[in-house]
């Protein structure tokens, strides 16, 4: 049966979308959290706001992130914990591309107590590693609103313009080929350990990531019904 939200439907929860690189957690995170009415808290997204903003955050992690590294624990962590003080964050939210670290996951389970919730509902993005290179390669977004596109799997009408906004695309800098292999050794080597510890705790999800977009949003809405 196809999955739909109904108006009013509450989310109340804290959704995790893991997984490597171009497995498509940006993607869905966007349209899932639109569905439910709550933010999308990409760490991605809020660290590229600070790099071309010319914080001082930004000014530390601009050249972490191009050479494929991950921003350190704690600048990561402030950012988040003030980011979900705020009221649009009172009926849950997803998080994209956040915990990465183990300690990010300890932290954020203790912040989660604090603010009232249970522990999270992680999705667990689960691929064919030969699919990651033509996502991450492929990838374009546009300037403007931050769609999501690929060149070869989610193409716009008109080439290089966004179809919501007609704004330009553009291709991530950590996006070329030769930052790929750092980015997926960072998430072997930091991040899949998580997939272990939110096993353990029974809040973890498979889904399978390989398949098209409109499935794999069904099987996520499927999870997040089972969960509830
Ligand atoms: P992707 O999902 O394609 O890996 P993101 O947009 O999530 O890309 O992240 C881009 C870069 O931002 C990462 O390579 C890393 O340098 C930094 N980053 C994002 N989120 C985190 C995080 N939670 N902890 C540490 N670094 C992060
Ligand atoms: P992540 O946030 O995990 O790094 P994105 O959501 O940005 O991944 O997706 C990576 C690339 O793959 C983008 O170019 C996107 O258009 C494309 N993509 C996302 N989901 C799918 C899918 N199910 N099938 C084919 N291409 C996809």
């Amino acid at each position: 049966m196809a999955q739909t939200v109904r108006p009013h439907e509450k989310l109340d929860l804290a959704l995790i979308f893991l997984g490597p690189p171009g497995a498509g957690k940006g993607t869905q995170a966007k349209e899932v959290a639109r569905l439910y009415g709550v933010p999308h808290l990409s760490t991605g997204d809020m660290l590229r706001e600070h790099v071309a903003q010319g914080t001082s955050l930004g000014q530390r992690a601009q050249p972490i992130m191009a050479r494929g590294e991950l921003v350190p624990d704690s600048l990561v962590l402030k950012m988040i914990a003030e980011r979900i003080e705020r009221p649009d964050c009172s009926h849950g939210f997803v998080f994209d591309g956040f915990p990465r670290t183990v300690a990010q996951a300890q932290y954020l389970g203790v912040l989660l107590r604090q603010h009232g919730y249970k522990p999270p509902l992680v999705i667990h993005f689960v691929i064919d590693p030969q699919l990651l290179l033509r996502r991450i390669t492929g990838r374009r977004v546009c300037k403007v609103g931050g769609e999501i596109y690929n060149i070869y799997d989610c193409p716009t009408r008109v080439e290089g313009h966004c179809d919501k906004d007609g704004g330009e695309l553009e291709q991530r800098p950590d996006d070329r080929e030769e930052i790929v292999g750092p980015r997926l050794l960072a998430y072997e080597k930091q991040t899949a350990p998580l997939v272990a510890y939110y096993r353990r705790l029974g809040r973890l999800h498979d889904v399978d990531a390989s398949q098209g977009v409109d499935d794999v949003r069904q099987q996520i809405l499927r999870s997040i019904r089972e969960a509830h």
